[in-house]
């Protein structure tokens, strides 16, 4: 019998369920928390360049703002699904108050690959997009970001189309923005940054010093070349990093035992973070194909690539020295996965704690536009430090003084503060 397609959505419920179970939450509250708030599904028409029109399917899903308006990126992907949206959402969510920041969880898609479109019909499917919601977003209602395909640019031609609609200047409509247009200092470094703070703190907690730590880091882009930087910085070493081969549709481990030279391997790849394997030959790295990240000698492991990577099949295959998984991705392991590093008791920094500085980030961008004054890089990567610290340590002692695994007690955290707010307002 085929398996059934992995549903993130129903992922994301279970993992709910789980965290409402040890928090013994009333029927109310998880039938509220369950499911989003709201979902918008709209067709956005477009005149594509050769004459012809073509209505492509655009969603919003705002899963919970108790705590403050919606955040959430807005993706671009031919194969998205209201599921993944609704997942996606529903993480925004427990990030945002596991982090604790004044934010509700939101996400949007719209299903195109933007591959096949010439910038023209892409602005016009970012002001279509805005067109279908103007009523429903907003700088205190929901703020939209970048996701997967989306960049600065659709931010901007977004942010565009909701000014002229609502006949004001509203940076704070949305994040993501180029810098000097709204957008943050400290934005493009701000995931993977966030990532290697919380990976400081836990290795404090494990009792180990950077310095003699080894890491094998799944994903080559934004996310995991920021981890590779700063984590280089406070000590550590690389030993491997995978990535996607967009020519032969696989993927390949690039691995060197002294370490990988970040600044080198950043040369010779491309800007959807695919790596030339022939070049990395030529440079001494042994070239892998396949999951051998996960069975490397090293301390770490950093998935930073996408969802449901490290599952029941492959859980095994991770070396007996790992001792900390730093989640950089959404959602790269299964409940199943999960089960066995517990046991294994590896320490696990769950995605909604280990790449919150993102989202940490675009809050403060939104707060940077809301007054009209831009802080120093160093100032905004400070803040994020100290944000994103504050957060590990309460997971951390939430954890330890309830025994659980460390996503269940970022779930507990968040789930208890929106849960709150939610009673504070008299909605359940
Ligand atoms: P990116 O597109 O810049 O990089 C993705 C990397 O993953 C590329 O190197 C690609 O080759 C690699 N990859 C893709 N499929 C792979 C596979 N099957 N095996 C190995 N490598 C593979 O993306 P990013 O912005 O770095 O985001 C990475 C992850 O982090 C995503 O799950 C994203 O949702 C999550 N995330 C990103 C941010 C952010 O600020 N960029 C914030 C929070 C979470």
């Amino acid at each position: 019998m085929e398996k059934p397609a992995f549903n993130p959505f129903v992922m994301a419920q279970s993992q709910f369920d789980q965290a409402a179970d040890i928090l013994e939450l009333d029927d109310a509250t998880r039938s509220l928390l369950r499911e989003p708030l709201r979902e918008y599904h709209f067709s956005i028409p477009v005149r594509m360049d050769d004459g012809t029109r073509r209505v492509f399917r655009g969603f919003r899903v705002q899963h919970n703002d108790a705590r403050g308006p919606g955040k959430g990126g807005i993706r671009f992907h031919p194969q998205e699904t209201i599921d993944t949206v609704r997942a996606l959402a529903m993480w925004m969510s427990w990030k945002c108050a596991t982090v604790d920041i004044p934010l509700g969880g939101s996400k949007g898609g719209v299903i195109c690959d933007p591959h096949n479109l010439s910038d023209h019909e892409q602005e016009q499917i970012c002001r279509g997009y805005v067109r279908q919601l103007a009523r429903d977003v907003g700088p205190l209602v929901d703020v939209p970001a970048p996701d997967v395909m989306t960049s600065a640019q659709h931010m901007l031609w977004m942010l565009d189309e909701f000014e002229v609609i609502r006949g004001e200047r509203l940076p704070g409509f949305i994040t993501g923005k180029p810098v000097g247009m709204g957008g943050s200092l400290g934005r493009t470094e701000a995931t993977g940054f966030g990532v290697v703070f919380t990976i400081r703190e836990a290795l404090k907690a494990l009792g180990k010093r950077p310095e003699d730590t080894l890491a094998s880091v799944q994903g080559f882009g934004n996310v995991a070349q920021h981890a590779i930087q700063l984590y280089n910085q406070i000590g550590g070493t690389v030993i491997c990093v995978s990535c996607w081969d967009q020519k032969e549709s696989i993927s390949y481990c690039y691995v060197k035992n002294d370490g990988i030279d970040l600044t080198q391997l950043r040369s010779i790849t491309d800007r959807f973070g695919g790596i030339d394997k022939d070049k990395a030959r030529d440079l001494g790295y042994d070239v892998q194909p396949g999951d051998a990240w996960l069975s490397q000698e090293a301390d770490i492991l950093i998935p930073a690539a996408l969802e449901h990577q490290l599952t029941g099949e492959n859980v095994d295959n991770i070396h007996e020295r790992v001792v900390l998984v730093a989640e950089g991705a959404n959602g790269p392991t299964t409940l199943e996965a999960d089960r066995v590093l517990a046991t294994r008791n590896i320490y696990m920094v769950p995605d909604l704690l280990a790449n919150a500085g993102g989202v940490t980030c675009s809050y403060f961008e939104q707060v940077q536009s809301n007054g009209n004054y831009f802080w120093e890089k160093d100032d905004v990567l400070s803040r994020l430090d100290l944000k994103m610290t504050a957060a590990f340590q309460a997971v951390a002692n939430m954890a330890k003084k309830r025994n659980l695994y460390m996503r269940d007690a970022a779930y507990c955290i968040a789930i208890n503060r929106i849960a709150q707010a939610s009673r504070d307002r008299g909605w359940v």
